[in-house]
Formats: C-alpha cells, sequence, structure tokens
C-alpha cells in the first residue's frame, strides 16, 4: 500500500482534534472536505431564479416584472441578484462564517456564487467586487469582514479585481427588528467611498440581502464618489 501523503495525514490529524461538522445539520464531514456542508444540504441550497422583480431579485408569481417596492422610481443599486434563496442550508451556512468564526465557509460559499452567476448575464461588465464593509467595532469583534472574504473566493472566477473601498463611518443598531422606512433612515449616510470609485462600474458583494437597504445605501455612497453604475451580488436573498 502507497504511504499516504502528508497532506491527507495532516487533515486527518486535524479532523481528530477539531472535528468539522456541516454548518447546517452538524453531521461529521469527512476529514478532507472542502465543503462546509454535507453533500446533502449543498444539494439542499435553493437557487434564486426567475421569476423575480427584475431590480431587487424578490421572488413575483405572475406577469409583474418589477415589485411594488421597485416599481416607479430610479436606484443607486440598479440590480440586485442573489445566488440562493435564504432558507434550509443557507441559512446555517451564513450563521457559520458569521457567528461561529468559520472563514473557511464564507471562502467556499464566494466559489458557490462563482458557480450560480453565470445564471445572471446582466450581471457582467462590471470592472470590481466591492464588497459592504462592517462598522469598525463590528470588524475587530468578528475578526474578518464576511463580504470581502465571499468576494475573495468568488473574484477568480470572474477575473475582477476585489476594491475594499468602501467604508463604515456610522454605527447603526441591528436591523432585524426595523421595517423598510425605518432602516433606510437607520442606515442613511453610513458609508464612504474612496475615489477609486470615479467613473466605474462596480459589482457590490454582501451574504444576505433583506430589503435591500444596505446595498441601496453603499450604492448611493459609491454614486457620491462618482461610480457609473452599481449593481449587487449576494450570497442570499430573503425573501418577504
Ligand atoms: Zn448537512
Ligand atoms: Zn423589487
Amino acid at each position: 500500500m502507497a504511504p499516504l501523503p502528508w497532506r491527507d495525514i495532516a487533515a486527518v490529524l486535524r479532523h481528530c482534534l477539531l472535528p468539522q461538522t456541516c454548518a447546517h445539520c452538524r453531521e461529521d464531514l469527512l476529514p478532507a472536505a472542502a465543503s462546509p456542508l454535507c453533500p446533502r444540504c449543498r444539494l439542499g441550497l435553493t437557487p434564486a431564479e426567475p421569476p423575480f422583480c427584475l431590480r431587487c431579485a424578490e421572488p413575483l408569481p405572475g406577469a409583474r416584472r418589477l415589485c411594488r417596492a421597485c416599481s416607479g422610481r430610479p436606484f443607486a443599486c440598479r440590480l440586485m441578484r442573489a445566488a440562493f434563496l435564504y432558507r434550509g442550508p443557507a441559512t446555517g451556512l451564513v450563521y457559520a462564517f458569521k457567528y461561529r468564526g468559520r472563514r473557511a465557509a464564507a471562502k467556499a460559499a464566494g466559489l458557490w456564487m462563482a458557480a450560480a452567476f453565470p445564471r445572471f448575464p446582466e450581471l457582467s461588465g462590471y470592472e470590481a467586487l466591492v464588497p459592504v464593509p462592517l462598522h469598525p467595532r463590528r470588524l475587530r469583534e468578528r475578526g474578518y469582514n464576511q463580504a470581502l472574504l465571499l468576494a475573495e473566493g468568488l473574484a477568480p472566477a470572474l477575473a475582477l479585481p476585489v476594491w475594499d473601498i468602501l467604508s463604515r463611518s456610522k454605527s447603526t443598531r441591528p436591523q432585524w427588528d426595523l421595517d423598510k422606512e425605518s432602516r433606510r433612515r437607520n442606515l442613511a449616510g453610513a458609508f464612504a467611498a474612496g475615489p477609486q470609485a470615479r467613473g466605474k462600474s462596480l459589482l457590490l458583494v454582501d451574504d444576505v440581502c433583506t430589503t435591500g437597504a444596505s446595498l441601496e445605501e453603499c450604492g448611493r455612497a459609491l454614486h457620491r464618489a462618482g461610480a457609473a453604475r452599481v449593481a449587487a451580488f449576494v450570497l442570499a436573498r430573503q425573501t418577504l
């Protein structure tokens, strides 16, 4: 029998010391598994597919092209698309890199976003990926910005650079219990963009989109800095 390569031995040892479990169902993963989800949960991720609102990708049954919120006014973030719906294994996956410190889960999720990207030809022609920033205090607590890790996982497949040019100047309260209008007020003026944005078409990257208020506020900051066009691609779309 051929001896095991060192890489495999190291993976087995690491697994014995720190067993990796599926981010959703907590089943043990194989020692050298690169995926944060077991094969069954990976297959359980629900792609975000039409019919949906042509701007914000909110699922939209019937013949309407735009949801009520997106009708009749222009937006700084002109398009939003998501790889998956925020349900089932997608919630465990996001929880793992957001609250359980599993950075590798964010990188893997970025690769899955890359695999979903060709479904959205309307997102082609952008020049750089711009992660949605965390407030510096949140960044210190977590140790990393998960949106930056997602963008770094996604970037090679798209052959685009990652520009970490947005900053979050205002500490905002958590948004989960706020309605759409309160979210907008809570976020107003929270972001600022660097001069690199001038004249560029930029694709925002984030983990979860709920109402799209953060993406829209980031879009405004990029336009204030002179960006030509802003859209967004997120890992998961929460449906309202
Ligand atoms: Zn699982
Ligand atoms: Zn919409």
